[in-house]
């Protein structure tokens, strides 16, 4: 049997136990894989493009155990009342092959991306950062929100979004959180004295969400919304009078803010920064971008932590995916009649 963690499972196993208590074990998880990069397998991710959206499966494996999430982005979506971000992702066994958890990904992506913000932030903004800007205010924000608050103690916000329902959206998802908010009329004015700008816009083309002459120095940008070809968030310049730190250099130069680069234009990966082998911060006025574009080894920890979770717990349940008969080699005899049943009918629609 194979376990099935549903929306509703992800919703009761997060609120068993504490949401932010769940995002700082995600937190350790994500940090303990990045910390043992090396061992994994990776690739960039597997990308269908369509006129508006994009649909990605993202594989990763360290020996032990596989992950694969199926992940879609289409920005016209919430026209329609539907999600830009949907996701679904399966833990396997190496030795065996053998899936043994299917799980929602959806909220699981929009948690394991704030979560690795926050790391990339913990390691690259000034260690007295306080205040940040979001500029977006979707699905994913208030993940955001949380986890730089919750992992890094940055309580003062400044956000922007340009359709005021998203707005006020955020405003009531964040009302209970102990946040000091100031909500802005334009990015140029969210910006102003932000130690972090977020950037997590939704918009299948090369946007200008931040320009130049908007990032001061010693900010950190953590550039979340341009994850694919053809849709980015920031100016090139910046990218030029910053350093820019990404996840694996072969997918983001495809998909990140860098796709806007010379092919190679030098980059610094996390990992390096996290386990000391490359150099993060070096000055206070330095201004550091994390390119993020979500890599498949963040699923993996994601996984493999909900694996862990649920063991003993009810949020999940047997699903019979995998055949299983007496005799491995007689699968066939799985379709046979049923003795005294003869062949059937056949079916007719
Ligand atoms: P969403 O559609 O729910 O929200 C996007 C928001 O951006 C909307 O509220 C929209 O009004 C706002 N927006 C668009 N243009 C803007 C502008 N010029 N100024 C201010 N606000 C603007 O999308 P989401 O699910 O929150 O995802 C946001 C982005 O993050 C998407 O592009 C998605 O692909 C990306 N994403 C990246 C990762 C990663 O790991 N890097 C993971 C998940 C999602």
């Amino acid at each position: 049997m194979v376990k099935f963690v549903s929306v509703q499972n992800i919703v009761d196993l997060i609120q068993a136990n504490g949401l932010e208590p769940f995002l700082q074990r995600l937190a350790d998880y994500v940090e303990a894989d990045f910390r043992r990069w090396g061992l994994f397998d990776k690739a960039p991710r597997v990308a269908a493009h369509s006129r508006d959206g994009v649909i990605e499966l993202m594989p990763a494996s360290d020996g032990n155990s596989y992950s694969f999430k199926y992940v879609n982005g289409h920005p016209k979506n919430p026209l329609m009342g539907l999600q830009t971000v949907t996701a679904f992702g399966v833990l396997a066994d190496v030795d065996t092959g053998y899936p043994q958890m299917l799980s929602e990904m959806t909220i699981a992506t929009a948690l394991r991306t704030a979560v690795t913000s926050a790391l990339a932030a913990k390691y690259l903004a000034r260690p007295d950062a306080e205040t940040m800007a979001i500029i977006g205010l979707g699905a994913q924000s208030e993940f955001q929100a949380l986890a730089f608050s919750a992992l890094l103690g940055v309580k003062k916000l400044r956000v922007f979004d340009t359709d005021a329902e998203a707005t006020a959206k955020f405003k009531t998802n964040v009302g209970w959180l102990d946040l000091d908010i100031a909500y802005a009329a334009s990015t140029e004015e969210a910006v102003l004295g932000a130690d972090i700008i977020t950037t997590i816009t939704a918009d299948k083309q090369n946007a200008t969400i931040l320009s130049d002459n908007m990032v001061g120095a010693g900010v950190h940008i953590n550039a979340v919304g341009g994850d694919c070809p053809g849709k980015t968030e920031l100016q090139r310049d910046i990218l030029l009078r910053g350093d820019v730190f990404v996840e694996f250099p072969e997918q983001t130069r495809i998909e990140g803010e860098i796709q806007q680069m010379e092919p190679d234009f030098p980059v610094t990966e996390l990992w390096q920064v996290i386990t000391g082998q490359a150099a993060g911060r070096k000055s206070r006025d330095q201004i550091t971008i994390f390119d993020s574009v979500g890599f498949a080894v963040e699923d993996f920890s994601t996984l493999r932590l909900v694996h862990d979770c649920i063991q003993g717990t009810p949020f999940y349940t047997d699903i019979d995916l995998i055949v299983a008969p007496d005799d491995p080699r007689n699968l066939f005899g799985l379709l046979a009649p049923v003795a005294g049943q003869g062949a059937g009918e056949g079916f007719h629609p």
